[in-house]
């Protein structure tokens, strides 16, 4: 795949590669995401029906609010700590959490012992959480490690996948890595792969020539950084993102621009870049006992998620009740967010499943 660089950070990159050598797909993502000036992260509005995309708490409120229900429920079987800090990653315009705490706000004791904490790095998204949230005095970091140790309540909804992957593919002498280079004109980014074998080859499965797979590095300090706190002061994290069985083992990583796909290397920092999770990695990173990954679907629909779309219709138009039940048929539908999309929960506790990783019926 060849394309011309196009805007400002496409010929920064280039001009890059042209003086220090291809990069890695993992560093061009980064680059193209975080750069601090002109990085999709750091300068577009990516969410809502402008944005490149939309997510799960904007389709609805049922979202937001059944994973506020299940922060209260993890706050109660840990007894009710006080203060807790409730930490989200990447918390995009603020609903999410603006849902989740408003339907928690009859839990006893839980939001006076609540210490909220976003994780962001885009400042107009920041503004638009502090339109939301500034009630609760949210505080803001940069990054997981900055926020200050103590019992954790944690989620992450459709953050893993923003985080950079390196790519590789399987040769007849080896799995290669895939890079960035330029092409002879020296200013057209393209794909290569690297001349030799990778010193990653230890961590990639064995799969016939052809094969293809990714590792995010990021994606797994983040969880073991997650993990050493939940392990050091208790707690329990949720983590909801797409990616299938397979994730890891195939190149997921795709464009889209306006809500169409677009290719990877086009137009950076103006492409929203996201890859499939790896659940796997993220639950070996953090080294604690984790539960699921189970579908969305079914972790909303055991968390009740029907009840609560009843609940909302009795009190709604017909035109809101039509769109009630379009919006959980979204969120569910195997064919639509149900099953691409999945829930782990991580927590420092063995002893029960927490609500939505395992049917009622199967309690035994
Ligand atoms: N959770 C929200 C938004 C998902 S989009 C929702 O469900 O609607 C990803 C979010 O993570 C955005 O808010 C983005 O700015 C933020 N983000 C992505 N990578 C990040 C990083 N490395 N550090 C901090 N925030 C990041």
């Amino acid at each position: 795949m060849t394309l011309a660089p196009t805007g400002e950070l496409g010929r920064l990159i280039a001009r890059r590669i042209g003086l220090t050598g291809p990069i890695s797909v993992a560093e061009f993502m980064a680059e193209a995401l975080f750069h601090p000036r002109l990085g999709y992260y750091r300068r577009a509005m990516p969410l809502g029906a402008s944005g490149d995309f939309t997510t799960a708490p904007e389709i609805s409120q049922i979202f937001g609010e059944l994973l506020g229900a299940w922060l209260a429920d993890r706050w109660l079987a840990m007894s009710r700590p006080r203060p807790v800090r409730l930490i989200e990653l990447g918390p995009g315009r603020g609903t999410l959490m603006s849902d989740a705490l408003r339907a928690t706000r009859t839990v006893l004791g839980f939001h006076e012992a609540i210490e909220l904490h976003l994780v962001e790095v885009n400042e107009r998204l920041q503004a638009l959480q502090d339109a939301k949230l500034s009630r609760y005095r949210p505080t803001w970091h940069a990054r997981l490690e900055d926020v200050p140790e103590g019992p954790t309540l944690l989620v992450a909804n459709e953050f893993f996948d923003a985080l950079p992957v390196r790519q590789f593919e399987k040769t007849a002498p080896g799995w290669v890595e895939r890079m960035v280079g330029l092409e002879p004109d020296g200013e057209t980014l393209r794909l290569a792969l690297a001349p030799g074998v990778t010193p990653y080859a230890a961590l990639l499965p064995d799969a016939p020539p052809g094969a293809q797979a990714e590792i995010s590095e990021a994606g797994r300090a983040v969880a073991a950084t997650l993990g050493q706190r939940l392990r050091n002061d208790t707690g329990w994290a949720l983590i909801i993102d797409y990616g299938d069985e397979r994730a890891g083992c195939a190149a997921s990583l795709q464009a889209v621009r306006g809500h169409r796909e677009a290719g990877i290397l086009e137009r950076p920092g103006e492409t929203d870049l996201s890859a499939h999770v790896d659940f796997s990695a993220l639950a070996h990173a953090a080294g604690l006992p984790t539960f699921g990954p189970t579908s969305q679907g079914d972790f909303l629909l055991r968390l009740g998620a029907r009840q609560r779309a009843e609940t909302l219709k009795a009190r709604a138009s017909e035109a809101d009740k039509a769109a009630i039940d379009a919006a959980l048929v979204r969120l569910i539908a195997p064919d639509q967010m149900g099953t691409l999309f999945r829930v782990m929960a991580v927590g420092d506790d063995r002893s029960a499943v927490p609500a939505g990783f395992s049917d009622p019926s199967d309690a035994t």
